[in-house]
């Protein structure tokens, strides 16, 4: 019998009002239900900002210090369940568990900051240009916090967002994506056990459209912290726009890794395994282009080839299993169409481009790493997000040249450069138009406390993760205290 899950509105668990319902079922092995799910529409929606909306003001004014030993409970009990949150995440969509269990480190890293944070929420005490006078800033929470994420991270990234709302004073509506409302749910539970008040986090599950919707347009949100595609980021950003609501927007990335002609370049292999092929290529961060430098070209894509081959495609609960299945059947569907075109476009295939369908891989969505050469900057296979286990690699003759390549993009999240020498690590870090570069790493390996989030069409200049968080979360009030016992105008009696 598959676990029946609800909705968690205005302190209770129900069901959608509709009574409707969908499933949620394992992408390894499509046999497999992880649960039913609530499809909501805008009547849940309105109910859960209702909700949010009242536990608001009694929330804003317990102390923050407060807020964040709540945050500190969670962190504790993420740590209790580690092992059964990851088994759950790798079982709804598919990573391998040493990539879960890191996802829900991140969680817990991310509550245990909040913690920290909760103690620090600096604001400003300037000097005032007046005699007997005092000036400040502070941060005030701001309202009903609209949260919307992706299924490729389902605890890191809801955590990302949440942890800061809650610890800043704001309430929350969460819509986690409807490949992973599970983890999401232990999220909630979790928050909920370690004393968050019921109506301060509210979880509304079901489709971008019927419940992703009505969160942005709804009068009552007074920010949105969005992660997922550019095309819906854009949408949500014109909504948003019209009544000028405070958005963050954490979008798509095509990032590549340059590997120069002095790099080690066994650490550079290790580095592009892992960020090309690492939870099947579904990560913003992924890295989706590889920038040889023409002078190790050949023998850094035989030890490529050699390296992809020997992968080991699986169930993520199998510990020796290296890459998952892709998250559901459009999305494989997707990443083919990408390889016929790439095949079109004139680019090479030189590994992968089908479906992996041996012995028990046929039950999920997996799909063969792939790598294109030949591939050149204007093809749509080195410009468009594929989000899948697919490489694209391309020549250069030069830092510049590589530089040039790698900015070629309207995206610009993550980047790497493998090389030995200094100065060409600080011309890369001056040059590259991503908001973040690693230095001999792969794309991929963002810890929690470092501001995260890209230039460009990634993003709309915020950033998640540390004390940038704790900047969108919040709203800042400039206070004045005039002592003096008389009217004292600013600009006038002071000249
Ligand atoms: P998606 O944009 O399809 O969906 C993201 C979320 O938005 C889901 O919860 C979805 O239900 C909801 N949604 C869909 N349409 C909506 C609408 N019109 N209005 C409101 N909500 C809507 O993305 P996805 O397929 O879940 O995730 C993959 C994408 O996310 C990739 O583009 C990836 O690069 C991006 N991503 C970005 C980051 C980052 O931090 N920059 C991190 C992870 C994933």
């Amino acid at each position: 019998m598959a676990t029946i899950y609800q909705n968690f509105i205005d302190g209770k668990w129900v069901d959608a009002s509709s009574g409707e319902v969908f499933e949620n079922r394992n992408p390894a092995n499509w046999d497999e239900v992880i649960g039913i799910f609530p499809k909501s529409s805008k009547e849940d929606v309105d109910a859960a900002v209702r909700a949010a909306r009242e536990e608001f003001k009694t929330w804003r004014l317990v102390p923050a210090p407060v807020r964040g030993e709540i945050m500190k409970a969670a962190g504790d009990l993420m740590v209790a369940r580690k092992e059964e949150l990851a088994h759950l995440m790798t079982r709804e969509m598919g990573k391998v568990l040493e990539e879960t269990r890191g996802d829900v480190q991140e969680g817990i890293d991310t509550a245990y900051y909040a913690f920290g944070e909760s103690r620090r929420l600096f604001a400003h005490t300037v000097p005032s240009e007046l005699p007997n006078k005092f000036n400040m800033t502070m941060r005030m929470p701001i309202g009903v916090a609209g949260v919307i994420t992706p299924w490729n991270f389902p605890m890191a990234i809801p955590s990302w967002k949440i942890f800061p709302a809650l610890t800043c004073g704001n309430t929350v509506v969460f819509k986690p994506a409807s490949d992973t409302p599970a983890t999401a749910t232990k999220l909630v539970e979790i928050l909920l056990e370690a004393g968050v008040p019921p109506r301060a986090i509210n979880l509304v599950h079901g489709t971008g459209n019927a419940v992703g919707i009505p969160i942005v347009e709804h009068p009552e949100v007074n920010l949105l912290s969005f992660t997922g595609s550019s095309a819906v980021g854009k949408s949500i950003a014109a909504i948003a726009g019209k009544s000028l609501k405070r958005v963050s927007l954490e979008l798509g990335g095509k990032n590549a890794q340059i590997v120069m002609d002095d790099a080690n370049l066994e650490l550079a292999l290790e580095g592009v395994l892992w960020g090309a092929f690492g939870t099947t290529g579904q990560r913003c961060t992924a890295t989706s282009r590889l920038i040889l430098h023409e002078k190790i070209y050949h023998k850094f894509l035989d030890m490529l080839v050699e390296r992809t081959k020997a992968l080991k495609l699986g169930n993520g609960l199998d510990e020796t299993v290296e890459v998952g299945p892709v998250i559901n059947s459009a999305q494989r569907q997707t990443i083919h169409q990408y390889v016929e075109i790439g095949q079109k476009e004139g680019a090479s295939l030189l590994l992968g481009g089908e479906f992996a369908e041996d012995g028990d891989l046929k039950k999920g969505f997996f799909y063969k790493p792939t790598i294109f050469v030949d591939v050149r900057p204007e093809m749509r296979i080195a410009r468009e997000e594929i989000f899948g286990p697919v490489l694209c690699v391309l020549k250069v003759s030069s830092l510049d040249e590589a530089i040039k390549v790698l900015n070629d993009s309207v995206y610009g999240l993550s980047s790497s450069i493998y090389t030995q020498d200094i100065n060409t690590a600080y011309k890369a870090i001056q040059n590259i138009e991503a908001g973040i570069t690693y230095i001999n790493g792969p794309t991929i390996g963002a810890e929690c406390h470092m501001p995260f989030g890209g230039v460009k069409e990634t993003g709309n200049g915020h950033r998640e993760g540390g004390w940038a968080a704790y900047d969108f979360f919040t709203e800042i009030k400039t206070v004045y205290v005039d002592f003096s016992g008389r009217l004292q105008r600013a600009q006038i009696d002071n000249r």
